[in-house]
């Protein structure tokens, strides 16, 4: 095997970093394969790496690599902020929704839609009166029209 993970026997984020916790697919497309290193440094380290760059034994390209110990340390940290993320939502959430608050909520939201639904039924009768104006107008129009022909014909 090659040397590509003795060429960083430290951290393999400073030098590839670009996948934050276990990588499952490299930017390349391939899959991503667990190997065994073999390397002086790192003897038996297990380490990710992309398929692509290990059927065609790339060397210091910018393929996944990234040691598993690392990224399932990534992952557990990732893990841990989200957990957090989502306690303080839900902590959050509670306050919102606690009692006299939430009802107050439901309350507004009510007279929002009653409100919209009155607004609604009243511009629709206001642009049926419009229509119902106009249609006036042009039969006043039409009489006139006929009133003034009758009085030059006789
Ligand atoms: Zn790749």
């Amino acid at each position: 095997m090659s040397n590509i993970s003795g060429a960083s026997s430290g951290s393999s984020t400073t030098r590839r970093g670009r996948v934050v916790g276990v990588p499952t697919v490299c930017w390349c497309g391939a899959q991503i394969v667990g190997k065994i290193s073999k390397s002086d440094p790192n003897p038996y380290r297990r380490y990710f790496r992309c398929a692509f760059a290990v059927s065609n034994k790339l060397m210091d390209d910018n393929h996944v690599f990234k040691w598993v110990d690392e990224a399932l340390l990534n992952e557990v940290d990732r893990l841990s902020s989200e957990a957090k993320r989502l306690e303080q939502m839900v902590r959050e959430s509670e306050i919102v929704f606690d009692g006299a608050e939430y009802e107050n909520m439901v309350f507004d939201k009510v007279l929002m839609k009653v409100k919209e639904e009155v607004f609604e039924k009243v511009e629709s009768v206001v642009s049926e009166s419009k229509r119902y104006m106009k249609k006036l107008m042009i039969v006043g129009i039409a009489v006139c029209m006929i009133v003034v022909g009758l009085e030059n014909f006789i």
